[in-house]
């Protein structure tokens, strides 16, 4: 039971993967697509490994279910381990991958069936990568859907696919490799579907990024908004902005409402010290938010230097600095940070939802 602040202890609410194994059984589903595990919010979500759990629980009692799963990952990969469910596997190649070994000490890098430190031969990013367990022989499921590699670009991806054998060529128009993971995770739940892989791989290429995420909104020198909530998608958003060219603003906004995770603590865990690496080209950062105090420490500590860091908690100021930027700004929200955030710059450049068509 995680621990809140001042000592208080909370019950762990069942919303997200905790409330599969009751989700599942009343809702029967044809098919289950899981994408990865990574450590989220304490208090919604729980340790890694009682997530699994209760993802497995809720898989026992649908063994008619066909299960899409990433093969690179173990704790997603490991809960299919004996269990009589038709499988889909899909991941990326060795190609696709960084080839950067995961840290011993990360969640995921022990074998879901006996406990031993896996081997990666090769990781993309986090624990997700090829693994095999020393001991058990238990290994990486061969990739059904395998992405052959991967050209990412600012606006977009073009990924080389294989689709049961079968060889294609994909534009995804979400940039980031994590997004190819997505896209691959949606072409298997597609194809157990029976969905013709042709013409799903061509729908990978016409979406409309919206809900915060990679979402751009026409502002100032233009604003790019990108969904954070845990230290792995944090991680991933940081890559992201370090990997592109020409100065830009960051404004991060952390709140602690129950859709975010009370538990703010997981901001330790992220690799803010990073931005430190975008030297001069990182003009300002603004951290605002519920807990804009707890979050303008942490970049403190990560080594943004004081004269281009400050606060801001209120969210119209915030809005009014992202539309007089002179230079491209990336915002990171948490969920309902996001929720007001966008529906602020909706309303200014006059975009409506993407779910109103
Ligand atoms: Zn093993």
């Amino acid at each position: 039971m995680p621990l809140l602040k001042g000592g208080r202890k909370r019950a762990v609410i069942e919303v997200d993967e905790l409330a599969a194994r009751k989700v599942f059984p009343m809702l029967r589903p044809r098919v289950i697509v899981l994408t990865n595990l990574f450590r989220d919010q304490l208090d919604r979500y729980a340790e890694v490994e009682s997530a699994a759990s209760y993802l497995r629980e809720g898989i026992e009692a649908v063994p008619g279910a066909v299960l899409c799963l990433n093969a690179d990952d173990s704790l997603i990969a490991g809960l299919a381990d004996g269990l009589p469910n038709k499988k889909i596997f899909y991941g990326f190649s060795e190609k696709a991958s960084h080839n950067v070994r995961p840290d011993p000490g990360e969640e995921g890098t022990r074998c879901p069936r006996c406990g031993e430190a896996l081997l990666f031969a090769c990781s993309s990013y986090g624990h997700l990568g090829h693994w095999s367990c020393p001991s058990c022989g238990l290994s990486r499921p061969c990739a059904d859907i395998c992405v052959e590699s991967i050209s990412c670009g600012e606006s977009g991806s073009d990924a080389e696919v294989s689709v049961f054998g079968e060889h294609y060529s994909a534009h995804v128009c979400a940039p980031a490799d994590y997004n190819v993971y997505n896209a691959a995770a949606a072409v298997s739940g597609a194809a157990a579907a029976g969905c013709d892989a042709k013409a799903v791989l061509r729908s990978l290429g016409s979406f409309e990024r919206g809900f915060g995420r990679m979402e751009r909104f026409d502002v100032g020198a233009g604003a790019l908004m990108i969904l954070i909530k845990n230290p792995a998608g944090c991680d991933r958003a940081l890559d992201y902005i370090l990997g592109s060219r020409g100065d830009f603003g960051l404004i991060v906004c952390l709140n602690d409402l129950d859709a975010d995770g009370c538990d703010v603590s997981w901001i330790w865990d992220a690799g803010f010290e990073r931005l430190r690496e975008a030297g001069e080209r990182l003009k300002w950062v603004i951290a605002s938010g519920r807990r804009a105090d707890e979050l303008a420490t942490r970049l403190e500590y990560a080594g943004i230097p004081e004269s281009r860091l400050k606060k801001e908690k209120s969210a119209h100021r915030l809005i009014a600095e992202a539309e007089a930027a002179e230079v491209p700004v990336y915002i990171l929200p948490t969920y309902t940070a996001m929720m007001d955030m966008r529906r602020r710059l909706a309303k200014k450049t006059r975009r409506r939802g993407f779910w109103e068509g």
